[in-house]
């Protein structure tokens, strides 16, 4: 069920803007200080929220679903699972893209879907599906609402198809070929609690796993935190069930095979825009906590802490789960606001010559089977010693798990202090890595009060991740061109010195601009024909989507 759902009283958009149902968070006095320090900022400046959102919602764009359309999905639906006031359309008319964040800051909703419809069963989805091929309505499937690319937009209007509500299901767990076969709209946690009782792991936790879903998941691509040991999403899915204009797609659960493509494949990353995912067949993974071994190694400078990590995961001694080092500007921020700077233990990193401005945290878990996770931990610190790593012990990581998801609800405390907070991703080969990394820095030290922190969380024998974080006051009165501008800017930095558009996000609306030109005209093409045979109307997921119709 969608977090939001019932707690309706409160119909502002703040309600829908704000990340998680649980609290306000509130940042705390060393980040507030830092952002002073950074900005040249005083207290005056923070003297009151800005940009609050605490109005209530009212749309511009009435409904434009017709009477007898309305009625039709009521009776294959039930009149309580299609919704058409304005606080369900607006609350279903985007994600956590913080260009959405600000429109709704701003009063703005501009996109709503006509209705939210929550559709109790994959037959009611068959029979929606046919009937707005028929009629010609758009539909864009919606999991958690955590997506940070402007995918859950409705510029054709049409319905916000809801799988949270209904459609959230175990279906059955195979212990022998150690797969969980579920439905498409069920949220990481509860897949999780069910699985951890059977003695598994769905091994998937990006950072919004407490308000994403298995279908999100797959439809963007995702990366866990623990990704290098467990692999992509895409890399644990089996089989799935999908429902297109041109009929339902369902592929079986063969280990592997040899039968033209892996026809669930186009359904990674398609973000919607081909037919709804109902259920999935997922690998599942042994759960033992127990026989994690953690790490935490600091380095003297980014450079010999990537040559290092390249060397651990070509080693082929055993693949790490977690997997993380975060550049100087991460570290020293993470030592700041842990309250670390200026202790004893760290004036003694630095005599050791790790440096605040050059040092940099690595971070490693090795989960699984105990004889293999510490065999492979010790191969780690074996290798990051030879890389001039020192090991400082397994608390850092243990605290950095601890607040993993709730510094996800930092970005709207630091939006009410007027601070413009977003953050983009790329996939580079480790040959490109560095090129990225000091490129993107050097855009962001062109604004003037900008400040950006890096980190790799995903690693490959080829190449990894870089996830970029920047931190800016917003320009008062033009925020959203400003940031469009400066976020598109980044981009442009990213990919041209040979990053990828997206490692783990996606692609949305928001960086469909640069689809053709980074993958090429026939390579466009190519996805088109394929939308073009499974969705001839265009009605999923319309207007812009990964730069298709
Ligand atoms: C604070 C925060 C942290 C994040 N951290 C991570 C991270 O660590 N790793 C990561 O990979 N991502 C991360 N994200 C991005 C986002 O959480 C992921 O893209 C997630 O996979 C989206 O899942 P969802 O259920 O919220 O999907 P939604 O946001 O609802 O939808 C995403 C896309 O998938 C489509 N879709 C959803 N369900 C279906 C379905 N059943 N059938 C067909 N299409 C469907 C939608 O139409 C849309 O195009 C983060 C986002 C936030 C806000």
């Amino acid at each position: 069920m969608n977090y939001i759902r019932g707690m309706e009283r409160d119909k502002s958009y703040r309600q829908i803007l704000k990340w998680g149902d649980k609290r306000e968070a509130e940042v705390d006095h060393h980040m507030v200080a830092l952002i002073k320090e950074k900005f040249g900022l005083t207290d005056a400046d923070f003297s009151e929220k800005y940009l609050p959102g605490t109005e209530e919602v009212k749309l511009e764009k009435p409904s434009l679903l017709k009477p007898a359309q309305a009625e039709f999905l009521k009776s294959v639906s039930g009149g309580e699972n299609v919704l058409t006031d304005d606080f369900h359309r607006a609350q279903y008319s985007c994600g956590k893209f913080y260009g959405e964040l600000l429109d709704l800051r701003l009063n703005q909703v501009p996109d709503p879907p006509d209705a939210v419809v929550s559709p109790r069963s994959h037959d009611e989805v068959v029979k929606i599906v046919g009937f707005c091929n028929d009629e010609r309505i758009a539909i864009i499937p919606v999991g958690g609402q955590s997506s940070v690319t402007g995918a859950l937009r409705a510029p054709h209007g049409g319905i916000a198809l809801d799988l949270t509500e209904h459609i959230n299901r175990i279906l059955k767990i195979n212990s022998v070929n150690k797969t969980v076969t579920v439905q498409a709209g069920m949220y990481g946690p509860a897949l999780e609690e069910e699985l951890n009782r059977h003695g598994y792991t769905c091994g998937h936790f990006p950072q919004s796993f407490e308000y994403s879903t298995v279908g999100g998941w797959i439809s963007a691509r995702g990366a866990g935190q623990a990704s290098t040991g467990y692999g992509k999403i895409e890399d644990m899915v089996v089989a799935l069930t999908a429902v297109t204009p041109a009929g339902v797609i369902e592929t079986r659960d063969f280990p592997r095979t040899a039968q033209g493509w892996d026809l669930f494949r186009l359904f990674a990353g398609a973000e919607g825009t081909l037919g709804v995912i109902t259920g999935v067949t997922l690998h599942i993974f042994n759960h033992a906590p127990q026989n994690t071994t953690l790490a935490a190694f600091i380095f003297r400078s980014f450079e010999q802490a990537v040559e290092t990590m390249r060397r651990m995961i070509q080693s082929e001694y055993g693949r790490p789960h977690l997997f993380r080092i975060s550049d100087p500007e991460e570290t020293d921020i993470a030592f700041r606001t842990s309250g670390f700077d200026g202790t004893f233990a760290d004036r003694v990193l630095k005599r050791l010559g790790f440096k605040t401005g050059s040092r940099c945290l690595m971070f490693v878990t090795v989960e699984g089977e105990k004889d293999y996770a510490g065999f492979v931990m010790g191969k780690i610190k074996k290798s990051a010693r030879a890389g001039k790593g020192m090991y400082i012990g397994a608390g850092p990581v243990r605290k950095w798990l601890a607040q993993r998801y709730s510094s996800a609800y930092l970005r709207d405390p630091l939006m009410d202090l007027g601070i413009m907070s977003d953050t983009l991703e790329t996939a580079v080969t480790w040959e490109n890595l560095l090129k990225v990394w000091r490129a993107a820095h050097e855009y962001v030290r062109r604004r003037p009060k900008a400040f950006m922190m890096i980190h790799i969380s995903h690693v490959y024998e080829n190449g990894a991740n870089l996830y970029f974080t920047f931190l800016t006051p917003m320009e008062k009165g033009n925020e959203r061109k400003d940031f469009l501008q400066f976020h598109s800017g980044l981009v442009d930095t990213i990919v041209e010195h040979g990053g990828s558009i997206s490692h783990h996000h996606g692609v949305g609306r928001v960086l469909a601009p640069w689809m053709e030109g980074h993958l090429g005209r026939n390579s466009m093409e190519l996805m088109k024909a394929v939308k073009r045979h499974l969705d001839p109307n265009n009605i999923m997921n319309p207007g812009g989507m990964l730069g298709l119709l």
